[in-house]
C-alpha cells in the first residue's frame, strides 16, 4: 500500500506545480485542472473502477452499483489556493485509492457501494466562491448565482467549463445522486496543530466552527503629512491600528481567531493623512455566541477608539456561515472502528464534507501536520502520519462498507 501511496505522489506532484514559488496553482477548469482530472480518471481505471464525471463536474469513481444505494463515498478535491501546498485535498484522493489498495490486499469484500470523488473548485481560487461543486450538487448555490461567477480576467464560470468541455448548461442541484450516498469520509490534512500537541497521527472531526467576514469602514479626514499638527488630525489609520490590536487580544480571552488581512486605504499616499481606512475582519469560533461576543466586543473597541479619533465607523457583515456539526452517529462509529480513543477536533476551516453534511451522514479525518502550516508551499504530513491516515481510512471504509 505504501508503494501504490508513493507512486500516486510522485504521479501527481508536478501537475500544476509553479516552479518560482514550489506552490501549486491547480485553478477550477484550467490546464492544471485538466491534468489532475485525467490523473483522477487513470487511477481509477487502473483499479477497474467505473469513472462518471456529474453535472457539477466533480468526478467520482464507482465500486459496485452507483444506483443500489446506501454507497460509503470517500475523497477529497485536487485544486487549489493559489501557490497551495501539496497536501490540502490530494491527501485526501490519493489516500482514498490507496485505502482501497489496501482493502483489496486484505481481500476484504464489499457489502455497499464504494465511490472515491474529487470535488470540482473547493477553493473557489479563481471565481471566489469555496466549494463550488458540492454547494451546486447540494442546491446550496443555484445555477443564476454560479453564472454570475467571474474570474479576474472577466471569465464566467459558465464560458470556463465550456471551454474545459463541459456543458454548463447542465449545472444544478443532484438530489438523486445524494440520495445514493449513505456514508462520506473525507480524509484531510490538518490545518492547526491539535493533533502535533496531543500526539496524535490522526484525529476526527467534531464539527466546522462557524465563522464570518466583516468590513469595518473607518472615515476620518484626508489633510496634509507635513503640514497638520497632530492634535488637529482625524487619522482613522490611528482608529485602525487599535481595532487590530482589539480583535487579537479578545480572540485570545474567547479561545478564537480574529484577523485583519486585507485592508485598503484612501488616498493610499504616503505624505497623505488617509481620508478612509477599510479593513476586512475573518473571525471564527468554536460556537456561535463566543463568536457574537467576540466581534461585538471588537467592534465596540473599535468605536470607543473611533470616538477618540473623531472618526467615524460603519460595520458591515458581508458573510456567515454558521457551525456545522457532523452527525455524531457516524463520528461515533468511526470512532469505534478505530478504536475508541482517536482524538475528536473541531476546525476553522471549511472542507466539501461541511456542504454535504446538510444532505448526507458526513464525517471527517484529519492527519497530523507537525507545524499547522496550510494554504502554502511549506504545508506538510510526515509519510508516516500519511500512512497511518490510508490505514484509518482503510479501517473505517472496512468497518462501514464491508460488514
Ligand atoms: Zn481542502
Amino acid at each position: 500500500m505504501s508503494q501504490s501511496f508513493h507512486a500516486m505522489w510522485a504521479s501527481l506532484r508536478p501537475l500544476g506545480r509553479s516552479d518560482a514559488s514550489g506552490g501549486y496553482r491547480r485553478y477550477a477548469w484550467t490546464g492544471a485542472d485538466a491534468d489532475c482530472r485525467l490523473w483522477f480518471r487513470m487511477q481509477a481505471e487502473a483499479r477497474r473502477l467505473d469513472v462518471e464525471t456529474d453535472r457539477n463536474g466533480n468526478q467520482w469513481a464507482w465500486l459496485g452499483d452507483p444506483a443500489a444505494g446506501d454507497a460509503v463515498v470517500t475523497g477529497s478535491h485536487l485544486d487549489s489556493v493559489p501557490d497551495g501546498g501539496a497536501f490540502d485535498g490530494p491527501l485526501g484522493v490519493v489516500s482514498a485509492f490507496a485505502a482501497l489498495d489496501e482493502l483489496r490486499a486484505r481481500g476484504a469484500s464489499f457489502k455497499r457501494p464504494l465511490a472515491i470523488v474529487n470535488f470540482g473548485d473547493e477553493e473557489g481560487a479563481r471565481f471566489g466562491l469555496a466549494c463550488v461543486g458540492s454547494r451546486l450538487t447540494s442546491g446550496q448555490l443555484t445555477k443564476e448565482k454560479a453564472y454570475e461567477l467571474r474570474d479576474a480576467d472577466g471569465i464566467s464560470l459558465p464560458q470556463a467549463m465550456e471551454a474545459a468541455g463541459y456543458d454548463p448548461d447542465a449545472i444544478g442541484p443532484d438530489p438523486e445522486r445524494l440520495a445514493r450516498i449513505g456514508a462520506f469520509v473525507e480524509l484531510h490534512v490538518e490545518q492547526g496543530r491539535a493533533l502535533d500537541l496531543s500526539g496524535d497521527s490522526v484525529g476526527i472531526a467534531s464539527a466546522i466552527w462557524p465563522h464570518g467576514r466583516w468590513r469595518f469602514d473607518f472615515r476620518g479626514e484626508a489633510n496634509h503629512a507635513g503640514t497638520t499638527r497632530l492634535v488637529d488630525r482625524h487619522d482613522p489609520m490611528l482608529t485602525y491600528a487599535e481595532t487590530v490590536l482589539a480583535a487579537r487580544t479578545e480572540a485570545a480571552l474567547a479561545g478564537a481567531v480574529a484577523t485583519f488581512g486585507k485592508v485598503a486605504v484612501e488616498p493610499n499616499g504616503v505624505n497623505a493623512i488617509p481620508s478612509l481606512v477599510r479593513g476586512w475582519l475573518d473571525s471564527r469560533a468554536a460556537d456561535q455566541a463566543t463568536l457574537d461576543t467576540v466581534v461585538t466586543a471588537i467592534e465596540k473597541a473599535a468605536r470607543e477608539r473611533a470616538d477618540k479619533d473623531g472618526v467615524d465607523l460603519a460595520v458591515v457583515r458581508e458573510s456567515f456561515t454558521p457551525v456545522v456539526e457532523f452527525e455524531h452517529a457516524l463520528r461515533d462509529e468511526i470512532n469505534r472502528i478505530l478504536g475508541g480513543s482517536v482524538p475528536v477536533l473541531g476546525t476553522g476551516a471549511g472542507h466539501d464534507a461541511g456542504i454535504l453534511s446538510a444532505s448526507v451522514p458526513t464525517a471527517m479525518l484529519f492527519v497530523r501536520n507537525p507545524t499547522g502550516v496550510s494554504h502554502s508551499p511549506l504545508e506538510f504530513a510526515p509519510e508516516d502520519d500519511c500512512v497511518a491516515g490510508v490505514l484509518a481510512l482503510a479501517d473505517v471504509l472496512e468497518g462501514l462498507a464491508c460488514h
